[in-house]
């Protein structure tokens, strides 16, 4: 009796249930997951899924971690929310100590938000109140095409309007700068042609950019592109000729993901303003912050408003700060530097094979990321239906079939991975 009523109710699910990217008219089918542990989604049937998506980057440590189970338990029983305007506390505090101590050494003031999305309108407004506090008219962002940086406004106006996802809002949004993406992979020898376009924009608008807007490293969902640190290093180097701001969105990036803490690292780069979420917490609550530095926060602050003018209601959510401090003590004391690199040897041994299918048009890999690219879109109900039925969770999109596992996967779950992925498009 007790099992009936526990059971996920599919079918309410699809009438009444709006999942992201789908279609009321026509959703597509859902995976019950019960419960999930470690490495592994638990579905109600009572298969098991190797989770290759981390939950879209953010289970570093995997699912069910005595340490953050811990964190939030005992935060639970002291409280789970107060406001932040006025007051403050241990957790909020103990966690913006260790965000300004792993950055970069500039990067001294935090903004804590509840969203990768809001970090990224954070980033933007702390730049445009920037140049107003300096008496400059300064509307414009300068990005690359290919980016992906959330679904709020602010956020889509500088993810690639050609990017699926956003193109229909093409109209209602601001218009902003967008240079060629770069092209020059990570691995190959850097071309400084890469940069042409960039440069030859930033030096037209320079008047009217107030920053630079990028993924460091790799671009995400705008394509799971991996490219030169060079173009980072030139990015910064041109900002700083210019005098303008540099953001770099480090939300899928962040935390160890690359290989690096952060992947501005690859580059020796330290930007303005830095964007942090999803792995924060390990994965366990929403939570982003929003780092810059103190010159930067003291421009914003002696400016005609005096102060930040932003403030979302669950600030600081002490509940989401506790877990994330449990989290980046687990990454910090852990040996995530090695299962990153193992994960990253063994994507380099696997992927190649996978290269030579003839549907691949291309395979890539960086840290704990490694990605298929393929000539023709995925038809996405059927190549799921084929994943889980080969006891592995990737959802890809488009041409891309890819992942990001949580770091502490075993060598032979992550071959289940890529053996599925194999068989699968085989
Ligand atoms: N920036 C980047 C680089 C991202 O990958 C994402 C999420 N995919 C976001 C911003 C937005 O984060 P959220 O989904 O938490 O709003």
């Amino acid at each position: 009796m007790q099992d009936l009523h526990n059971k996920i109710d599919l079918e309410f699910d699809q009438q009444h249930v709006w999942h992201p990217y789908t279609s009321t008219l026509n959703p597509l089918p859902c995976y019950p997951v019960e419960s999930a542990q470690g490495v592994y989604l638990k579905l109600e049937d009572g298969r098991e899924l190797i989770d290759g998506m981390s939950s879209w980057w953010s289970t570093i440590h995997g699912y069910n971690h005595p340490a953050l189970n811990e964190a939030a338990t005992k935060q639970l029983e002291k409280m789970s929310h107060v406001m932040f305007g006025g007051i403050t506390h241990q957790p909020a505090v103990e966690l913006c100590r260790k965000l300004v101590d792993m950055t970069p050494e500039p990067l001294q003031h935090v903004f804590l938000a509840d969203s990768g999305s809001v970090a990224v309108e954070v980033s933007l407004k702390m730049a445009l109140q920037y140049w107003h506090a300096r008496g400059e008219r300064k509307p414009k962002f300068l990005t690359v095409k290919h980016g992906y940086h959330g679904d709020t406004f602010a956020a889509m106006s500088v993810t690639d309007p050609e990017n699926s996802m956003h193109s229909l809002y093409k109209g209602f949004l601001p218009e902003h700068i967008f240079a060629q993406s770069p092209e020059c992979g990570f691995y190959n020898e850097w071309q400084e042609e890469d940069i042409e376009d960039f440069k030859d924009k930033l030096a037209e608008h320079q008047s009217e950019v107030a920053a630079v807007i990028i993924e460091p490293i790799v671009q995400g969902a705008g394509g799971m592109r991996i490219y030169h640190p060079t173009f980072l290093k030139r990015v910064r180097e041109l900002c700083d000729e210019y005098g303008i701001l540099l953001i770099a969105d480090e939300i899928a990036t962040g935390f160890g993901r690359t290989g690096k803490l952060f992947a501005c690292e690859h580059a020796g780069v330290s930007p303005d303003i830095m964007c942090v979420g999803k792995a924060l917490t390990g994965g366990y609550m929403t939570l982003s912050a929003t780092l810059t530095t103190k010159h930067v926060a003291d421009t914003v602050c002696g400016g005609e408003a005096g102060c930040f003018m932003h403030g979302p209601t669950f600030m600081g959510n002490p509940l989401a700060c506790a877990v994330a401090n449990a989290s980046l003590t687990v990454l910090q004391q852990g040996d995530w530097q090695q299962q990153v690199s193992n994960i990253e040897a063994q994507l380099a041994e696997t992927l190649p094979e996978i290269g030579k299918l003839e549907k691949v048009k291309d395979v890539r890999w960086l840290g704990a990321i490694g990605v298929v690219e393929l000539f023709e879109p995925v038809n996405m109900a059927e190549i799921q239906k084929a994943f889980v039925d080969s006891g592995v969770w990737i959802r890809p999109f488009g041409t891309l079939v890819y992942i990001m596992p949580p770091f502490i996967i075993k060598p032979q779950e992550l071959s289940k991975l890529t053996s599925a992925i194999l068989r699968t498009l085989q």
